[in-house]
């Protein structure tokens, strides 16, 4: 029998109308056992995420040791949503629970977590089914690292028996015994972990678009829909900053070879976008799956002779951005010059003038240069590594849209191009290579 896990997101989870097609989206489909929630998210623009409220009653807790007005907000929103859902559900007395617990634990995980915690225990209710605390069944392990084998186990035998099971997303509990948040947008990381854990069919992903686009619709007015893609396009695609997915959120599926489906709460009847391992995944006949663009990168540009017979250099350059806890993005080489592509934003406070004096000391090149602003644009997709003539394409599109190329890196895979741009090409640029590859 087939067995979905279905994670809903902040804006699935905004109000109890929401709420109600959310139930019946899951009423739907006998298969949709298992349900992962967010935090309610913003209803309209302008609106204040749970999340971002509990975060507020945080600092109310540290400023002043209890939160009261800050919770308030948080109360009023759950009250306003039970009325709308129409339940018999004393959502007063959990609130007051919750108030006296953050006040008693004064951690900022555990106040974030509440928000979670609150729509999963209302969901639970709205759906008759079995509320599973994430707190009892997902795991970090002494160095705060998932733990994978006693989550597990743990998710598993608190549902068995269970007709229907309603998790929070976001948060664990850490080796210390309190809870522990993921990273923000990380109920996409507890979906999977649960869809990992009960062996689903398909991990569904519910938002508020109707799947992944070829590339950002700011920048390329109604861009193709992606069908299905590989996890590893998609890693690709989101590690650039095509935002749907929480980036380490493929990890637990990824290992069971269980399919993604990214559908939309407010248009179920749309075909959304599916994730597939490679084992599914076969090309759909498009040489790019995808564009996705990133800005702001610095590249510090090595030259010396002969610095390919000397063993060890590259070696030197990459332990001075070690020492300063620097992560490197790209290193495009040639035979005596080589390149470190680094964020910006990790080259603040006068690092970049002690990583320059260091790698001078290191290897006494015979160049040494920066350029900033650079934009970096990667261009992906599998059919790529099969079709001769590709970059020759990508390129003459640059060229004939007038942007120049400040550097070229090829991922070994063949499944990507990347492209170094000054940072006011970039949209340009992306434009251009969609216009070669989709047309439009
Ligand atoms: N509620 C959390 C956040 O706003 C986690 C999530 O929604 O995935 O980041």
């Amino acid at each position: 029998m087939a067995v979905k896990v279905c994670k809903f997101g902040g804006t699935s989870m905004a109000d109890g109308n929401v709420m109600n097609r959310v139930k019946s989206i899951i009423d739907g489909d006998k298969d949709r056992k298992f349900v992962v929630v967010s935090a309610p998210g913003k209803r309209y623009s302008g609106d204040v995420k749970v999340t971002d409220m509990l975060y507020e009653c945080y600092k109310e807790v540290e400023q002043k040791g209890s939160c009261g007005a800050a919770f308030a907000l948080v109360r009023n929103r759950f009250n306003s949503i039970v009325k709308e859902l129409n339940v018999d559900f004393d959502i007063n007395s959990v609130l007051d629970e919750t108030e006296e617990r953050i006040n008693r634990e004064k951690s900022e995980d555990f106040t974030a977590s509440r928000g979670e915690y609150l729509s999963a225990r209302v969901m639970a209710e709205v759906l008759g089914a079995k509320f599973v605390d994430a707190e009892d069944v997902v795991f970090f392990d002494k160095d705060g690292a998932y733990d994978a084998e006693r989550s597990d186990r743990a998710i598993n035998e608190a549902v068995r028996g269970a007709a229907r099971a309603v998790f929070p997303g976001f948060y664990g509990r850490g080796a210390d015994g309190r809870v522990k948040t993921f990273s923000r947008g990380g109920s996409d990381i507890s979906g999977a972990i649960v869809a990992r854990a009960v062996n689903a069919t398909t991990y569904e992903n519910w938002t508020d678009v109707s799947g992944f686009l070829a590339c950002d619709p700011r920048i390329v007015e109604s861009p193709r829909r992606i069908k299905a893609l590989s996890y590893k396009e998609l890693r690709e695609l989101s590690y650039m900053g095509a935002n749907v997915l929480h980036s380490e959120s493929i990890f637990p599926v990824r290992k069971a070879n269980i399919p993604i489906h990214i559908l939309n709460t407010f248009r179920p009847e749309d075909a959304g976008t599916l994730i597939l391992p490679s084992v599914y995944y076969t090309p759909s006949g498009n040489i790019v799956t995808g564009i996705a663009g990133k800005k702001d990168f610095t590249v510090i540009f090595i030259e010396k002779s002969l610095m390919n017979s000397q063993i060890g250099f590259v070696r030197k350059v990459l332990s001075v951005l070690e020492k300063y806890d620097v992560p490197v993005e790209h290193i495009p080489s040639g035979i005596d010059t080589m390149s470190v592509v680094v964020e910006s934003a990790a080259l603040k406070d006068g690092k970049l003038e002690l990583i320059l004096q260091d790698i001078k000391q290191a290897v006494c090149p015979d160049t040494l240069r920066v350029t900033e602003d650079i934009a970096l644009i990667a261009t992906v997709g599998h059919g790529m590594s099969s079709s001769v003539g590709t970059s020759a394409r990508l390129f003459k599109a640059m060229a004939e849209a007038s942007v120049n190329v400040k550097m070229i890196d090829q991922g070994s895979s063949e499944l990507n191009i990347i492209v170094g741009v000054r940072n006011e090409d970039c949209e340009k640029c992306i434009r251009a290579i969609y216009r070669e590859f989709f047309g439009g």
